[in-house]
């Protein structure tokens, strides 16, 4: 492309270096350490390979690296929307945050400092997971003060339950009871969508519903459909900043085999694309695609998908750049 200013920061051609050579990153893009990225990075890729979080099957650890490997499909050009994400943004490959796979506090320390660093570059942040548990230290890094987040959840899980394993309060199915405890989160701008599963005991959904939390269970879901489930995440959210956290487990594990706590009876690909599609025009500051474990899909299928879905929340991220400008 002629725009001289991204020119660097572009995917590289897969009519250039074949798909299947080169060093792998992020969507084909270049790796640029954080300090280096400072001044010239709008939009930053990055792995949290950590998945000490996980309550039941792991593997989640080795998500960014076979994500990135699958992520060499993508091309510039959003086949629906138009989009071009590399000509309105300089995109680049950060690497992965630090992790200490034998200490979960430490990790989350080292996660939260790497998006505070971020945050202070002026960097908007699209990640791949690791575990649920990695959001929070995410939003710990990136919520403005006295400014909580909105956020649209997909996920056959709430990841509000509140304490593991005799009163351990962080795993992945803790993060956003935290993180509303934390002041990260406005729960009254949280729509949670896909939720379905058994639950521990039957009060299980009081706690978020309480607090004011819009939870679309996988029931409704499928009465309202893909588009109208979008309507409504607009008008939960409303103008104000919003992440958007997608756990794969909330597809149908028919299409996302990999990962660590699979529930039957979720949407499909193609509904998420439509659902992501259907946001275009939030304050979007943010997102993941989290818990691909890719030892339960060596096949790399939950990861190709997880990478696809990256793409069409890279996509809202720029275009709203191209409305508003970087943070
Ligand atoms: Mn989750
Ligand atoms: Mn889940």
């Amino acid at each position: 492309m002629s725009d001289g200013k991204h020119a660097f920061y572009r995917p590289r051609s897969g009519a250039d270096l074949p798909r299947f050579a080169g060093i792998p990153t992020f969507m084909r893009l270049p790796h640029v350490d954080l300090p280096k990225a400072t001044a010239e990075v709008d939009i930053g890729l990055i792995g949290v390979p950590w998945d000490g979080g996980t309550t039941n099957r792991p593997g989640a650890r080795h998500g960014p690296r076979q994500m990135r490997d699958l992520s060499t499909m993508m091309r510039n050009v959003h086949h629906v929307t138009g989009t071009m994400p590399f000509n309105i943004a300089s995109c680049a490959d950060l690497g992965d945050t630090s992790v200490n796979p034998v200490d979960l506090l430490d990790t989350l320390a080292r996660v939260g400092a790497f998006y505070k660093d971020l945050k202070a570059a002026n960097i908007m942040p699209l990640t791949a997971g690791g575990d649920h548990l990695i959001t929070l230290p995410v939003m710990r890094g990136i919520a403005e003060p006295g400014q909580p987040l909105g956020m649209v959840h997909f996920d056959a899980h709430t990841d509000t339950w509140d304490r593991y394993f005799g009163g351990h309060e962080y795993t992945h199915g803790t993060p956003f009871r935290r993180a509303i405890e934390e002041g990260l989160l406005d729960p009254k701008r949280v729509i949670q969508i896909g939720i379905r599963g058994a639950l521990y005991t039957p009060d299980d959904k009081d706690w978020g519903l309480e607090q004011g939390i819009r939870v679309i269970e996988i029931e409704e879901y499928f009465d309202l459909g893909p588009e109208k489930v979008a309507t409504e995440a607009r008008r939960v959210i409303g103008d104000g900043p919003c992440y958007v956290s997608f756990d794969v487990d909330g597809l149908d594990p028919v299409y996302a085999p990999g990962t660590g706590t699979p529930e039957i009876g979720g949407y499909t690909t193609h509904d998420a694309q439509v659902m992501l599609r259907g946001l275009r025009g939030l304050d979007i500051v943010g997102g993941d695609v989290v818990e691909v474990s890719p030892p339960f899909d060596m096949s790399g299928s939950t990861a190709l998908v997880g990478v696809t879905l990256m793409f069409e929340i890279l996509c809202l991220m720029a275009e709203r750049i191209e409305m508003r400008g970087r943070k």
